[in-house]
C-alpha cells in the first residue's frame, strides 16, 4: 500500500518554527538528559521546582469526593466554576463580568485554540508579536490559519503598533496580544492598548470586517509592585480574554482555564454558543470534573508573588552587576536578558556546559536574547550567579 500516513496538516504542524527549533535545541544541547543530571540548574520551562502548597492539594482532595451521582458526569462549564472565575476576573479587569460570560477550558491552550477557530476560517490571518509564546504558531496552523509575525520594538519589547497596522490585510481576523508578556515580562501600558484599539477599529472599518483581539493573559495576576495590568478588553470590546490557572497556581499539569466574552460586545450570544459547540467539536476541551469542582477554592490561591519579585530583584541586580543588559520584568516569571554575544545559541550552549539551562532567543524567533525562568528556587538562583558571571566573561574574551 502506498500513500502518506501522516496528513499534510500534521506535517505543517511538525514543520512549525518552534517545533523544529525546540527539537533542534533538545538534540543540540542534550537538554532532555542534562536537565536530570545532579547539580544542573534548570531555568527553562515554567514548571514548579518545589512541592505544591497544601491548600491546593486540599482543594483537589475535597473536590474529588463525590457529593452526588453526577459528580463525575460529562461536564461542560460548571456554573459554580464560571461564577468564581467571573468574580475574580472582574477584580482584575473591571468590566462587570458575569458567570455566563465565561466558558471553562483545558487551560490557556484550550482557550486560545477555541478562540482562533471560532473567529477565523482556514486561510485567514492571525497576527502576533515576536518574541511570542512559541505555541501560537502550531495552534494557528492546526486551525488552518496563516501566522503573520510582527517583531516587537527593541529593546523595550513593547508592541510595534505601526508595524501591526502595516501587517493587516483584508484576510486579517485576529491579533493576539499577550500581556504580561512571555518571554519579555512587559505589561503594555494603556496608551499603547488604546492606540492598538484605534488601529483595529480603523482597519476593521476599511476592510468591512471586524478584526478581533485574542488577549492571552495567563499572567494577569503575576504583576510586580509599581506595575499595573490592563487588559486589551478595557479598550477594545471585540476581545476574547483567554486565561489559564496554570501560572497563578504553578500547576500547569492540572488543566484549567477559561475564555471570556466581554459583556458589552455585540454578537455575544452567538459567540458564546459558537464557543461551546467548538469546545465539543475540537475534542471536548472542557476541564475535567474535579478541576471544575475545585475552581471556587482554587480562585482564592496564588503562588507567592512577593517571593517571585524578590527572586526577580536578586537576579536582575546580579546580572546587571556582571554587565548583562536586562530590563526588570513588570510581571510573569521570566527574565529576558540580552546575550553578551549575538549568537544566543552558542552562549546558551556554553551556559549549559557550566550546568545552567536557559532558553535561547532563537527559539522565540528573536536571536540575541535568552529567557530565564524564575520558578527555580532562590538557592538555585544563588548557585547559578557565578556561572552567569563566568559565561559572561568567557563570552567577552
Ligand atoms: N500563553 C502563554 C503566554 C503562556 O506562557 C502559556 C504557557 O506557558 C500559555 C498560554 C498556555 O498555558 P497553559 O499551559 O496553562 O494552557
Amino acid at each position: 500500500m502506498h500513500g502518506r500516513t501522516v496528513s499534510r496538516r500534521s506535517e505543517r504542524i511538525q514543520g512549525a518554527a518552534p517545533f523544529r527549533m525546540m527539537f533542534g535545541f533538545r538534540m543540540h544541547s542534550g537538554y532532555a538528559e542534562r536537565r536530570l543530571e545532579p547539580g544542573v540548574i534548570d531555568f527553562t520551562f515554567g514548571d514548579p521546582h518545589e512541592l505544591q502548597m497544601p491548600t491546593y492539594v486540599d482543594a483537589l482532595r475535597e473536590a474529588a469526593l463525590p457529593r452526588d451521582e453526577l459528580w463525575f458526569a460529562y461536564k461542560q462549564s460548571e456554573v459554580a466554576a464560571q461564577a468564581a472565575a467571573a468574580a475574580s476576573l472582574d477584580r482584575v479587569v473591571p468590566l462587570g463580568w458575569g458567570a455566563d460570560d465565561v466558558r471553562m477550558t483545558t487551560g490557556g491552550f484550550g482557550a486560545i485554540t477555541v478562540a482562533m477557530k471560532v473567529l477565523a476560517d482556514p486561510g485567514e490571518e492571525v497576527v502576533y508579536t515576536l518574541p511570542p509564546w512559541f505555541l501560537y504558531e502550531p495552534l494557528a496552523l492546526e486551525a488552518g490559519l496563516v501566522p503573520v509575525k510582527v517583531p516587537a520594538l527593541q529593546p523595550s519589547f513593547d508592541l510595534d503598533v505601526d508595524a501591526i497596522a502595516a501587517a493587516i490585510t483584508p484576510r486579517t481576523r485576529i491579533v493576539v496580544v499577550n500581556t504580561p508578556n512571555n518571554p519579555s515580562g512587559r505589561i503594555y501600558p494603556p496608551d499603547l492598548l488604546r492606540r492598538l484599539a484605534d488601529v483595529l477599529d480603523e482597519a476593521s472599518a476599511r476592510h468591512g470586517r471586524r478584526i478581533w483581539i485574542v488577549s492571552d493573559e495567563p499572567y494577569n495576576r503575576i504583576v510586580f509592585s509599581r506595575s499595573e495590568f490592563h487588559s486589551p478588553a478595557e479598550f477594545y470590546p471585540h476581545t476574547l480574554v483567554c486565561y489559564s490557572y496554570g501560572k497563578t497556581l504553578l500547576a500547569p499539569g492540572q488543566r484549567l482555564g477559561y475564555i471570556a466574552v466581554p459583556p458589552a460586545v455585540a454578537d455575544r450570544a452567538a459567540l458564546l454558543e459558537a464557543i461551546e459547540m467548538m469546545q465539543i467539536a475540537a475534542g471536548w476541551l472542557f476541564p475535567n470534573a474535579v478541576m471544575q469542582h475545585a475552581t471556587p477554592r482554587l480562585e482564592e490561591l496564588s503562588l507567592d508573588v512577593a517571593r517571585l519579585e524578590a527572586k526577580r530583584d536578586r537576579l536582575v541586580g546580579a546580572l546587571g552587576e556582571i554587565g548583562y543588559e536586562t530590563t526588570p520584568p513588570d510581571g510573569t516569571f521570566y527574565l529576558w536578558p540580552r546575550s553578551p554575544i549575538p549568537d544566543d545559541e552558542a552562549f546558551v550552549e556554553d551556559l549549559s556546559r557550566r550546568g545552567v539551562l536557559v532558553m535561547p532567543g532563537t527559539l522565540f524567533e528573536t536571536p540575541g536574547w535568552f529567557r530565564i525562568c524564575l520558578t527555580a528556587t532562590a538557592e538555585s538562583i544563588e548557585a547559578a550567579i557565578p556561572h552567569f558571571r563566568d559565561a559572561f566573561e568567557a563570552a567577552r574574551r
